[in-house]
């Protein structure tokens, strides 16, 4: 390891510990799973932001990553990470793969990652990050997240990381019986919200707290996805 590594590292940790205490300070408490924690200690966040943010990728906010996009806070996504309760054998659906940390995270917690970006020239960055860091369990495509990724589908897990009005039907239908949803919904006042499918197909939907995301934007050129 090199001293900037070393620096990179020691920075990864302290993240680690601030993530921690942020869950420990909501109100009900939140206690983060050890497996979520430790993979937030093992990608390296650095990676995944733009070079003018290097010094700020183990502050515990988000980060401009151009196009009018950000890289969520690192304790959002322990915490979407930790609500998917993920298996090591699950295939989870990524919607907004943005910079591409979130997926990356995924990716070292289950078997396969899918991940869908509107913005082919984020695509294009995430998917060259992806190649750099050896993670060959992503597949990513650029399309509309509205509407999932039926030929994969069904996914045990989807994760979303940009807020529609109302949660898109297709991404209930998407999920196995037991799988879960992790959403932001709401226009200028958002919630992060659960929704559990149950075995009979029936669905619960739980408020985690109030959160603040870029919309998921409509993809005008239809059938382009
Ligand atoms: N998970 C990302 C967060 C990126 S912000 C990360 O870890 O960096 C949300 C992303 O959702 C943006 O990149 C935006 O371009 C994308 N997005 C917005 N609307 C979308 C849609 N309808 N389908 C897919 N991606 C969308």
């Amino acid at each position: 390891m090199t001293a900037i590594d070393d620096d990179m590292a020691a920075r990864r940790a302290a993240m680690v510990r601030e993530i921690e205490q942020t869950a420990a300070g909501l109100v009900p408490r939140f206690s983060l799973s050890p497996r979520v924690l430790a993979a937030m200690g093992d990608v390296p966040r650095h990676a995944f932001v733009l070079p003018e943010h290097l010094s700020d990728a183990y502050r515990n906010g988000p980060l401009p990553i151009g196009f009018g996009q950000t890289i969520s806070q690192p304790f959002i996504v322990a915490l979407m990470t930790d609500l998917a309760a993920l298996k090591p054998g699950d295939r989870v659906l990524d919607i907004g793969t943005g910079s591409g940390y979130q997926a990356a995270i995924l990716a070292g917690l289950v078997s396969h990652v899918f991940t869908i970006e509107l913005c082919a020239p984020l695509a294009a960055r995430a998917a060259k990050t992806f190649k750099d860091l050896g993670l060959h369990n992503i597949t990513m495509r650029v399309g509309d997240g509205h509407r999932g990724w039926p030929e994969e589908a069904p996914f045990d897990a989807i994760v979303v990381a940009a807020a529609p009005g109302e949660i898109p039907e297709a991404l209930i239908a998407q999920l196995k019986p037991g799988g879960r949803l992790v959403i932001p919904v709401g226009g200028r006042t958002q919630k992060l919200i659960v929704v559990e499918k149950g075995s009979d197909q029936s669905s619960h939907r739980s408020e985690i707290i109030p959160v603040s995301f870029v919309p998921l934007m409509k993809d005008d050129s239809a059938g382009s996805a």
